[in-house]
This record gives C-alpha cells, sequence and structure tokens, in this order.
C-alpha cells in the first residue's frame, strides 16, 4: 500500500442525508443496472471492459500489480463458466426452488451446481494462486480431499454462498483447510452459479430491491453488501452484492450488518486527498464497508463494482488497521 499519502482519518462526522444533487448526466453504472447478461456477447464485452480498467490500475501506486493481475484472471475464469452456464439449457435455479418473493430470493438448495464447472474453476483458481505467490498448503489440501470426495465443491459452494459459521467450520475440520480460505474459495466458485441463477430468477420475478430497503443483506442471495455507492441523481445509498451482483437502496444511517442505528457508534474513516471514497464503520459488530460518493467521481463512466473494489484495496488495509473487519471478501465476474 502506498503510505505518506495515504493518512486514514478516524472521525466521528455525522453521517447525514445529503440534499439532493440534480444530475444532468445518466450514471453508467445506473444504466447497468438494466443491463443484464443475456448472452456470450454481453458477458464477454463486460469482462473485455472489466479487464481494460483493471489493467489501467496496473502501475498505480495504491495497488500492487500482483493483486490486479489476480483478480484479472478470476474474472476471466469465472466469466467462462458464466458463459458455459448461459449456454445451457437447463437452469442453475433448482426445480423445486421456484420463484418466490420471499427474502432472500435464492436461498440454500436453490442452485444446480455443476461438478465440471465448479472443478475445472478450482483448478483455474489454484493456477492463479500459484502464480500471484501466494500460499497454496490449503489449496492442495482442497484438492487432495476432492479427490476423495466428488460432491466437495458443490458442498462448499452451497456452504459459502448459503451456509453460516458452523456448518463451514465442520467442513474445514473435516478437510483440514482453514474456513478462512475455504469461505474465499467457495465464494469464488459459487459467483457464476450464484450470478447465473439470479439473472434467470430476475426473468421470472419482478425485483425484490424496491420492497426490502429495510435489508442490510442481499435481497436476491442474502449475503452482505461489499460496496456503498451514494448515488449522484438522488443521494441514495445503494449497497452492491459482489456474489450475485444485485443493488438495493438501504438506509443511510444504519449498518447494513447488524442493523444498527445509533449514530455514537458510527463512524468514517477518510484518508487524506481520497475525495471521493471513505470507509463507514460499525462499533457495535466492528464491520465496515466502502463507500464511493458518485457526486465526487471526477469521471463518471461504466463504473464496475469488481474494478472499483480492487482499485480500493488500500482502504480494506486502513479499515483492517483500524480494527474492523470485512464481512466477507467476494470476487466475481462482471457479468451483468
Ligand atoms: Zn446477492
Ligand atoms: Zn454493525
Amino acid at each position: 500500500m502506498a503510505s505518506g499519502c495515504l493518512r486514514p482519518r478516524r472521525g466521528r462526522q455525522v453521517i447525514a442525508d445529503d440534499p439532493a444533487t440534480p444530475s444532468r448526466r445518466l450514471i453508467g453504472w445506473r444504466a447497468n443496472l438494466q443491463m443484464s447478461a443475456t448472452d456470450d456477447n454481453t458477458l464477454s464485452s463486460r469482462l473485455a471492459d472489466t479487464v481494460e480498467r483493471l489493467d489501467a490500475l496496473i502501475g498505480q501506486e495504491a495497488v500492487s500489480e500482483d493483486y490486479v493481475r489476480f483478480r484479472i484472471g478470476l474474472a476471466k475464469a469465472q466469466t467462462s463458466v458464466r458463459e458455459a452456464l448461459a449456454q445451457r439449457e437447463s437452469s442453475t435455479v433448482a426445480a423445486d426452488a421456484g420463484p418466490t418473493r420471499t427474502s432472500p430470493a435464492l436461498t440454500r438448495g436453490a442452485i444446480q451446481w455443476n461438478r465440471a464447472l465448479l472443478a475445472s474453476l478450482f483448478e483455474d483458481v489454484c493456477a492463479l494462486v500459484v502464480r500471484s505467490g501466494n500460499q497454496t498448503a490449503g489449496l492442495a489440501g482442497l484438492q487432495e480431499a476432492a479427490e476423495e470426495d466428488a460432491g466437495l465443491f458443490e458442498e462448499l459452494a452451497e456452504v459459502s454462498a448459503f451456509g453460516d459459521e458452523q456448518s463451514l467450520q465442520e467442513l474445514s475440520n473435516r478437510v483440514g483447510t482453514a474456513a478462512d480460505v475455504l469461505l474465499f474459495v467457495g465464494r469464488v466458485l459459487a459467483a457464476p452459479f450464484v450470478a447465473d441463477a439470479a439473472h434467470r430468477r430476475r426473468e421470472v420475478v419482478a425485483p425484490v430491491a424496491a420492497s426490502r430497503e429495510s435489508s442490510g443483506h442481499c435481497p436476491v442471495c442474502g449475503s452482505p453488501p461489499a460496496l456503498a455507492r451514494l448515488r449522484q441523481d438522488d443521494r441514495k445509498r445503494i449497497l452492491c452484492c459482489l456474489l450475485c451482483e444485485e443493488k438495493w437502496a438501504f438506509a443511510r444511517v444504519q449498518c447494513p450488518f447488524c442493523a444498527n442505528d445509533d449514530q455514537s457508534t458510527m463512524g468514517l474513516v477518510t484518508v487524506t486527498g481520497v475525495e471521493a471514497w471513505w470507509i463507514e464503520v460499525c462499533d457495535k459488530c466492528k464491520r465496515y464497508i466502502k463507500t464511493v460518493d458518485e457526486g465526487k467521481l471526477s469521471e463518471i463512466e461504466d463504473v464496475l463494482p469488481l474494478v472499483e473494489d480492487t482499485a480500493t484495496l488500500y482502504l480494506d488495509l486502513i479499515a483492517q488497521r483500524e480494527g474492523y473487519a470485512r464481512d466477507v471478501l467476494d470476487v466475481i465476474c462482471e457479468g451483468s
């Protein structure tokens, strides 16, 4: 991480609703809300856009080249799975998990996993981890366990996307891989499936986001949000799910993880010289969410959550140094 210019300032600034700022421009990412990945062309053009924008981060002080290349590799591998799923006649949504308006829309048992695609994505993840010079011991153990248990990757994806801490810990004890490694890999494996299922479900069920402003978790897959944005035109706080790519409006002054709305236990961590981004922290659950103010972005184009999340890795490091935890670290394909 860059040091000198990135000095965090911890503050108890009041998080207040901003007065509406009229927009003269249509914001790119907002337009994306209506965009869906219906075919290979859409998926591949989105991938090309993502890779181009991630490539542009290489050489920047605040994020390491290895990390950017890792995210590019994952985006490519996950998009390949999305493309394979998009071509399939059979749905990723289990037949008995029919459309429902109850929340969350996708729950345990709702996804039809594909063993071959999961195994191939896992191989890609292992290769990328090796290339980025990271520890692979946990992954080797996982590979060995998968050779003994053909359904392991399905179980891992299921538990990581929809499970609880206890079932993840039980899996960790069984395969001998640390729970946080399992959770990260499991969500990488699960993301293209959950995104595809969410896309298929959106085609038959009206969007649920508008009626779920009270929930901090994703109305489609139940995941905690990874990023928040202050929308430029109406200043609404929009939360982004990096597992299924859903975006939904949420109360401006409330922790999305524990529903805490006591302002005396919430704060901002800002970084000197960084206007558009900051970290919102909750002292009740000790979690944080990175937040971008679209009104302060110098250039608003087709803003992609994966790119922004990668570009602001330094904010995660600052938040963690300040004693706050990220709920889950998701790595997604930008497919819809
Ligand atoms: Zn989601
Ligand atoms: Zn909280």
